[in-house]
C-alpha cells in the first residue's frame, strides 16, 4: 500500500505510472535553501492525478476519545482499534490536544486506508493498511530553511517594539537572554536605542507550519553605543555561542546571581545558625524567593551531584571547570533531566526554590567553590567567558563576516523595493509617498 494523502515528499501511488517530482528535484538541498527573501516558492504539485480516495480531516474534540473520531469519520471498529494501536507505538495518545488534526484516507471501498498525524514541526507519522493490520512509519517532512531580518527602534520597552516589528516571543525571550551579560534590561534600556536582528525560520513548504531557529546574530544600540553578538559554535566547544565581534564570549563564566526576582536574606560569614543556636560560618549566600522560582545553572558544566544531601535537602553541584563549582540547595525539586554527569548550559534551569533539609524555611541556599572551598560569591571577581583564538577566531571572523553581508543584502533589497515603489507611486502623482514605510 502506497501513500496516499497528500504530504510532500510521499512517495506516489502508482510509481511506474506517474510522474515522480521530489521535492528534492524542485528545491536543491532544501534543508539549506535559504532565498533571497522570505517568500515562499510556488508550491510544486506532485500528485497530478490524486487516485479516488476520499479525505477525510478530523480533529480531537474535547470528551472524545480517538476512537470514536475515527468511528464516526467512517471507519470500521476494527480498522479503527488497529490504526490507532500501529499509531500509537509512535506517539503518546495522552498527549492528544483538542484542535489537533490528522488526516484520514477511505478507499473507493469505503474502508480506512491511511491515517496521517503530524509528530513534530518536522515529522510526520503515516499508518497503513497492510496485510496484517496497520503499520505506521515515521517521515521527515521537508522544509525551507530561511533567515529573517528584522529592526526597529525601541519606543516603550524592547519587548513590545520587537513584537510591533513583528518578531514572534520566542524570539524576542532569546535575544533577551543573549544580551542579558551586557545590558540591563531594567535600567539601561531608553526610548530611540534599537535594535536589530537575523535569525533563522523553518516553514513547511506550504508555509502553513513555522518554527523560529536560532539567532545568528543581534544588535543593540543603547545610547548610540552598539553592541553586537554573533552565534558560533567554536571548535572544541559543546554548545554554539555568541560572541562579541572580537571574539570575546558574550557570556561571563558564571552569572552573578543563579535566580531572578530573589532577594538576598543572608549573607556569607558567621552568623548565629537559626535552626541549631549557635555560632557558625554561613558559607553561601541565602536568596528569599517562592517555592517553586526557577534556579539557573550559574555556568555551562557538568553536573557533579543532583540528590538529597544531608542537611542541604536536595541539592544539585556543579562543576564548570578545573577552579569552579557551584552549589544549590534546599531545592524543592530538581529540573528536568537534571541528574549527575549531564552536561548544563548557563542559564537552564536546574531546580526550583524549595525548604528540603534542615531549613527554617523556604529559600535558595547558594555556595560558590574555588578551588575546592567555598567562597564569598559577593567577593568573586567573576570571571570573563573565553576568547576566541588562533583557527577559531579566524572562522568566528568569516562567519561574521558572512552574516554581515547577507544583512547588507537584505537591506539593500528592501531599498531597493522601496525606491521602486515610490518611483510608481510619483507616476500616479506621489500621493502615495507619504504612507510609504521607511527602510
Ligand atoms: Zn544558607
Amino acid at each position: 500500500m502506497g501513500n496516499l494523502i497528500d504530504f510532500p515528499a510521499s512517495n506516489p501511488q502508482n510509481s511506474d505510472s506517474r510522474p515522480t517530482i521530489s521535492l528534492e528535484e524542485a528545491y536543491p538541498d532544501s534543508a539549506n535553501y535559504v532565498p533571497s527573501d522570505e517568500i515562499a516558492p510556488e508550491p510544486v504539485n506532485i500528485h497530478p492525478q490524486e487516485p479516488t480516495y476520499d479525505l477525510k480531516e478530523i480533529s480531537i474534540k474535547s470528551g472524545q476519545g480517538m476512537m470514536d473520531i475515527l468511528v464516526n469519520s467512517g471507519a470500521s471498529r476494527q480498522d479503527a482499534y488497529n490504526a490507532i494501536k500501529a499509531l500509537s507505538a509512535h506517539y503518546d495518545m495522552k498527549k492528544l490536544q483538542v484542535g489537533q488534526t490528522l488526516q484520514a484516507a477511505y478507499g473507493s471501498d469505503g474502508r480506512l486506508a491511511e491515517l496521517n498525524m503530524q509528530k513534530s514541526f518536522d515529522h510526520m507519522i503515516r499508518v497503513s493498511r497492510s496485510e496484517t493490520g496497520f503499520e505506521a512509519t515515521i517521515e521527515d517532512l521537508p522544509f525551507l530553511k530561511l533567515t529573517r531580518h528584522v529592526q526597529g527602534v525601541i519606543d516603550d520597552s524592547l519587548f513590545l517594539s520587537a513584537y510591533q516589528e513583528g518578531l514572534p516571543n520566542s524570539v524576542i525571550v532569546n535575544m533577551i537572554r543573549i544580551f542579558s551579560f551586557d545590558v540591563d534590561f531594567q535600567r539601561e534600556i531608553r526610548k530611540g536605542d534599537s535594535f536589530e536582528i537575523l535569525y533563522e525560520r523553518k516553514m513547511s513548504e506550504d508555509g502553513r507550519r513555522v518554527e523560529e531557529g536560532n539567532i545568528l546574530f543581534a544588535k543593540l544600540t543603547l545610547r548610540g553605543k552598539p553592541v553586537s553578538l554573533y552565534r558560533y559554535q567554536p571548535q572544541k566547544g559543546h554548545f554554539a555561542d555568541y560572541f562579541h565581534k572580537n571574539g570575546k564570549s558574550a557570556k561571563k563564566a558564571l552569572m552573578r546571581t543563579p535566580i531572578e526576582g530573589a532577594r538576598l536574606s543572608s549573607y556569607y560569614g558567621k552568623r548565629k545558625h537559626p535552626v541549631l543556636g549557635y555560632t557558625r560560618m554561613h558559607k553561601g549566600l541565602d536568596f528569599s524567593a517562592p517555592t517553586g522560582t526557577p534556579i539557573m545553572a550559574a555556568g555551562d558544566g557538568v553536573i557533579e551531584r543532583a540528590s538529597r544531601y544531608g542537611a542541604y535537602g536536595n541539592y544539585v553541584r556543579i562543576r564548570h571547570n578545573g577552579t569552579y563549582k557551584t552549589a544549590y540547595a534546599h531545592l524543592s525539586k530538581y529540573g528536568r533531566g537534571i541528574k549527575s554527569g549531564k552536561r548544563v548550559k548557563q542559564g537552564q534551569i536546574i531546580g526550583y526554590v524549595g525548604a528540603t533539609g534542615r531549613v527554617t524555611g523556604r529559600h535558595l541556599h547558594y555556595e560558590v567553590f574555588v578551588n575546592g572551598k567555598q567562597v564569598n560569591p559577593l567577593r568573586l571577581k567573576i570571571p570573563t567567558g573565553i576568547t576566541l583564538k588562533g583557527q577559531d577566531k579566524q572562522k568566528f571572523l568569516t562567519l561574521a563576516g558572512d552574516i554581515n553581508n547577507q544583512i547588507i543584502a537584505k537591506k539593500q533589497n528592501i531599498l531597493l523595493t522601496w525606491n521602486q515603489e515610490i518611483a510608481m507611486n510619483s507616476v500616479d502623482g506621489g500621493q502615495e509617498i507619504l504612507r510609504m514605510p521607511s527602510p
